[in-house]
């Protein structure tokens, strides 16, 4: 049996940046003797997902590849923890009897076992927008059905989150979200062209997993974020606004009626949000760095430059369609990026494919169910493929 006043957690993606960094906030809030770890998984570091497993006393870890199997089992043999792979088992890990999920696996993969999650009923800390680009109203009607608090990770999310006042939803006229402008805010599109992935990881503010990395040098992780903000704050899109903001040390706003702009700021540290969210509406105590004015001097704004960065049109251009371009713009650029990560493609190309994708697919039904959206975003997939295989044998 649970102990009483223990917050039972799963992390779906401890082995991620987004994971070490919860199961830090987790020892920093006091452990086994705060929480009761009931699920973590991972992928292909089961090293690292054996280690964090023992340390946290964890009752189940999963590893997402089944060819990773022996290896877990092996380090986790005389432990008493149980080992699993594999799809399945890692909805079960979703599905196990957690009070709260971290979702913090990167990308489509993580939608599965997030969406068991909530419809168990548990919390949902999200870090994983995938799952809300892709599944949107769906997604947030299984949180909803399930019983569960759906609770942003995300760091611009988690700061709008903090600024919507209670009871003053009417009263919202605009969400601003803050963008760092990634690793090329200052380059030319002729500069971008030849870049490897190995430059473009290089955030100049925050240590992040690969994919979010290449996506703030596209912008493509804030044309994420755009979709992602629609769907938790329930906003017209016209209300979503982008500013480029390169210290991000304001981490989002939220403007009202009365032309009062609330914002929530802090050091470029994913720990503040994820602590809020473990602890919501709670604060925790929390051991970051904490922000020196005096010595940061000034902050920056600057407008979004959709030529330079295509990523934001692609959002909005994703939002007004609605139905399932978002989940489209999503695959499609899920597969470009794994493409442009192998040196298959340059880096201007993945906006181009998303596009390229979400037109042709222009008048594909919206989706009813989770299967439709699981569908639609295997088509685009294998079209974002096919428009790369050409591509490949064209050159
Ligand atoms: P990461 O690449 O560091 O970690 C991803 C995790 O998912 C790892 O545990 C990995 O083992 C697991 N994983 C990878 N492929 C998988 C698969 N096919 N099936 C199952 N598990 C798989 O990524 P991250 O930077 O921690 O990001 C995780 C999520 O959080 C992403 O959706 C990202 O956009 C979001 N996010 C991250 C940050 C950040 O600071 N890193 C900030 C905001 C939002
Ligand atoms: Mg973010």
């Amino acid at each position: 049996m649970a102990d009483i006043g223990k917050r039972r957690i799963s992390i779906l993606g401890s082995t991620g940046s987004i994971g070490v960094n919860t199961l830090d906030v987790v020892n920093q809030l006091g452990g086994q003797d705060s929480f009761e770890v009931v699920a973590l998984t991972g992928n292909a570091n089961v090293a690292l997902l054996a280690e964090q497993a023992k340390g946290c006393g964890a009752k189940l870890a999963v590893t997402a590849d089944n060819r990773h199997y022996a290896d877990l089992k092996e380090a986790l043999a005389g432990t008493g923890i149980e080992a699993a792979a594999g799809r399945e088992a890692l909805i079960e890990a979703g599905d196990r009897e957690a009070d709260l999920v971290m979702a913090a696996i990167v990308g489509t993969a993580g939608l599965a076992p997030t969406l068991a999650a909530a419809r168990r009923g548990a919390d949902i800390a999200l870090a994983n927008k995938e799952c809300l680009v892709s599944a949107g109203e769906l997604f947030v009607r299984a949180v909803e059905q399930g019983g569960g608090r759906l609770i942003p990770v995300d760091s611009e999310h988690s700061a709008i989150f903090q600024c919507l006042e209670d009871g003053q939803h009417g009263a919202v006229e605009r969400i601003v979200l803050t963008a760092s402008g990634g690793p090329f805010r200052t380059w030319t599109r002729e500069q971008m062209a030849g870049v490897t992935a190995e430059i473009a990881r290089a955030h100049p503010n925050w240590s992040m997993g690969l994919k979010i990395s290449i996506g703030s040098a596209s912008m493509f992780n804030k044309a994420l974020e755009m979709i992602e903000a629609k769907h938790l704050f329930d906003v017209h899109p016209d209300q979503i606004e982008v500013i480029v903001h390169p210290q991000s040390i304001i981490h989002s706003m939220v403007g009202y009626r009365d032309g009062s702009v609330l914002a929530q700021l802090g050091c470029p540290d994913m720990r503040t949000a994820i602590g809020y969210a473990l602890t919501y509406p709670d604060r925790p105590q929390l051991n970051v760095e904490r922000l020196d004015f005096a010595k940061l001097a000034r902050l920056d704004f600057e407008a979004p430059d959709e030529v330079r960065f295509p990523a934001l049109r692609l959002a909005r251009t994703a939002l007004e369609r609605g139905g399932v371009q978002g989940a489209v713009m999503n695959a499609a650029e899920e597969v470009a990026f794994h493409a442009f990560c192998d040196g298959r493609i340059g880096f201007l190309s993945m906006a181009d494919i998303a596009e390229q994708v979400m037109d042709a697919m222009i008048a594909y039904p919206a989706a009813s169910s989770m299967d439709d959206v699981f569908a639609a975003d295997e088509e685009a997939r294998r079209r974002a493929a096919d428009i790369i295989a050409k591509t490949e044998m064209a050159a």
